[in-house]
């Protein structure tokens, strides 16, 4: 990503917008901007599969493991807008299991990148089972939306609701109730 050329496109916006990107409160702002962005799209530059080779390890358990109430902070790809909320994570490993700061990062990475909750849910299961070969995966997301609660609508208070599953998690009714079961156990204080 070109800073200086971020900056540039900043600064002509303010402009566009009927500011005056020479006065004192948005002199430094395309700068600021320009940082902020590169963060919040680290993810375009990050490899998903990198980070989640360097953290399978073997380990032979067929039980479920899950990641409850990851933070999620992305941008709508329709009005680069945030939309922000959680995220739970469950899988059965055949012989391999990631390391759990890992699944985090995961879900980093596709985050911090222009999204659809539809598809960071499903593009994160995916990852998941591919990399360990996982007998079955569940994402669930919900998420507040920016877009919603600042303009259009303008509803507030409404959740949306995401999920993927795949293998078992799709196939096996008593595999996705356990899962969904697992999600509303209360969180230790
Ligand atoms: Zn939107």
């Amino acid at each position: 990503m070109n800073q200086e050329r971020v900056m540039e496109l900043v600064r002509e916006l303010l402009r566009e917008l009927g500011e005056d990107p020479d006065r004192d409160g948005l002199r430094k702002t395309p700068e600021r901007v320009a940082k902020s962005w590169a963060f919040l799209t680290s993810g375009y530059r990050a490899d998903p599969h990198t980070v989640i080779n360097e953290a399978v390890f073997e380990a032979h358990t067929n039980n479920m493991i899950l990641l409850r109430n990851i933070e999620v902070y992305s941008l709508c790809e329709h009005h680069m807008l945030p939309f922000y909320g959680r995220c739970h994570i469950g899988y059965i490993s055949r012989d391999k299991v990631l390391g759990v700061s890992k699944l985090a990062r995961i879900v980093d990475i596709y985050a911090r990148r222009l999204q659809i909750q539809e598809r960071l849910t499903a593009l994160i299961a995916a990852d998941i089972r591919k990399a360990i070969n996982a007998e079955g995966v569940g994402v669930v997301m919900e998420c507040r939306h920016f877009c919603m609660m600042m303009r259009g609508v303008e509803k507030q208070n409404s959740v949306m609701t995401t999920s993927s599953v795949l293998g078992s998690f799709h196939n096996d009714a008593a595999t996705r109730a356990e899962f969904m079961s697992l999600l509303r156990t209360p969180a230790p204080p």
